[in-house]
């Protein structure tokens, strides 16, 4: 095997870029990032029932939006037919793949047979060709599959990069097929040939494909191909302590990109949760690239936490240029129906985000300053009372000749308290009330300067009118 490192992704576009599947992504694409290599993205469609084009833009879009660039691909297994043909055809004409004309019922009353006998249901190997051993007559009308030719005896061992060594016995598995009936094959095959063409050293995966792997190792020696390096990564689980799982909350990874993370929260998190580098949280994409390490791959299930994803999430936020998150809000406030423009946008986003762990509650925070004001009178009442006025009225007049910025607003704030003997929150409070028709908003003079002077001077004209004791 050459020395490049070359890794890949190889998902099946059945449904959507899986989080289990992303993190895979992440491992590969950091790994190969860390040692100069190459980083693939194989689509692998040979389930033809089950696999859709929507899948596939699913596929790409989530791995774009996470920034997991590939050096090659996408490669479709199913532009690659003629290629596994001709070398199921030679590993025919060697005799490590046979054709076995066993119907499905035929094979279901073997089963049925072995079970009724206490065995674990297997292939009987009934056109597996042996020395001296006459093969029935191929049936007519019966398309055959092909099959492995798997070493009866000995065990398959390899050094996992996450789990270490794992031996598994070939008693313990079947002669598999490799090309079905209509003539597609079938994953195990393929991966091997794919790997093998694609010159990948290292394979990341879920752990689910731990019992696919001796197979895939014998399909490999049959074929004189050199072994990659195998890492199988645990399963993700959620708050329940099962499988994370489309019924139990989000699975998908633009899900998240909808509900407003951040792809630099999405890589950091999953990351660490199935990877460590001694106490680090919070570490970017190039921290990870050059920590990156299988030593420190964890071999037990991951816990899916929202809460820190949650907290990761805002710390990108905050971290974040205003503009790129102004533009991201941007579409979020026009769906809320406001009208923002993305200078003042920005200028919002600076000061409400530290609070907010995800865009959508950052666009619901910022339409404070987009929507109609609706000021509720009870709340009207309690805090814009008569006394006040006066010191609203003056704040007013003084105004319109003040510079619309944070610091002139909170110096003019602080002349009306003075001159009327208030303390801040008896007039900050009206104020807010009046102008944003809420008692909470982030600091006064910040909110103000935001809402413009034009804006605040009418609020708050309009509603000092008629407050008499
Ligand atoms: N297509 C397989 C899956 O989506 C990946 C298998 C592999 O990485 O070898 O689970």
């Amino acid at each position: 095997m050459s020395s490049e490192v070359r890794t890949r992704i190889a998902p099946s576009p059945t449904g959507f870029l899986h989080l289990g599947t992303a993190r895979t992504a992440i491992f590969s694409w950091a790994y190969a990032r860390h040692f100069g290599g190459r980083f693939i993205l194989r689509i692998e469609d040979t389930d033809v029932v089950r696999s859709t084009p929507e899948a596939v833009a699913a596929i790409i879009d989530g791995l774009a939006w996470l920034g997991l660039d590939a050096d090659e691909g996408p490669f479709f297994q199913m532009q690659r037919l003629d290629r596994y043909r001709e070398v199921v055809d030679g590993m025919l004409a060697k005799g490590t793949a046979y054709r076995c004309y066993c119907t499905p019922e035929e094979l279901e009353s073997t089963r049925e047979a072995q079970r009724a006998r206490g065995e674990k249901p297997h292939y009987d190997r009934t056109w597996r060709p042996e020395a001296g051993k006459i093969l029935p007559a191929i049936p007519e009308g019966v398309a055959p599959v092909i099959r492995f030719r798997n070493p009866v005896d000995g065990e398959v061992t390899w050094d996992d990069l996450v789990k270490g060594p794992i031996t598994i016995s070939n008693h313990e598995i079947d002669d598999l097929i490799i090309v079905r009936p209509d003539g597609v094959p079938t994953y195990n095959f393929c991966v091997v040939v794919d790997d093998w063409d694609m010159r990948i050293s290292q394979v990341f995966r879920g752990d689910e494909h731990v019992n696919n792997t001796p197979w895939q190792i014998n399909i490999c020696n049959a074929l004189g191909a050199p072994l990659p390096r195998f890492g199988h990564v645990p399963v993700i689980l959620g708050d329940d302590g099962l499988k994370l799982s489309k019924r139990r909350g989000a699975v998908s990874v633009l899900a998240y990109r909808e509900d407003g993370y951040l792809p630099e929260a999405m890589i950091n998190y999953l990351a660490r949760l199935g990877w460590s580098h001694g106490d680090e949280e919070l570490f970017s994409r190039a921290q990870l690239v050059e920590w990156f390490d299988t030593a420190h791959l964890v071999k037990s299930a991951a816990h899916w936490d929202p809460k820190k994803l949650a907290w990761v999430n805002n710390h990108y936020i905050k971290a974040a240029d205003n503009e790129r998150l102004a533009t991201l809000v941007l579409p979020l406030v026009e769906a809320r129906g406001g009208k923002a423009g993305l200078a003042h946008l920005t200028a919002v986003v600076a000061l409400m985000k530290d609070r907010c762990d995800t865009l959508v509650q950052l666009a619901d925070a910022a339409m404070l300053f987009y929507r109609d004001v609706v000021i509720d009178a009870d709340l009207k009442a309690a805090t814009v009372t008569p006394a006040i006025v006066p010191a609203l009225e003056s704040f007013v007049k003084q105004a319109a000749a003040t510079t619309w910025d944070r610091a002139s607003i909170s110096a003019l704030l602080k002349a009306v308290l003075v001159e009327h003997g208030l303390k801040m929150p008896q007039i900050a409070m009206p104020l807010r009330v009046l102008v944003a028709g809420q008692k909470e908003t982030p600091s006064a003079d910040a909110t103000l300067e935001l809402f413009g002077r034009d804006r605040v001077i009418e609020a708050v004209k309009k509603g000092v009118r008629g407050v008499v004791a």
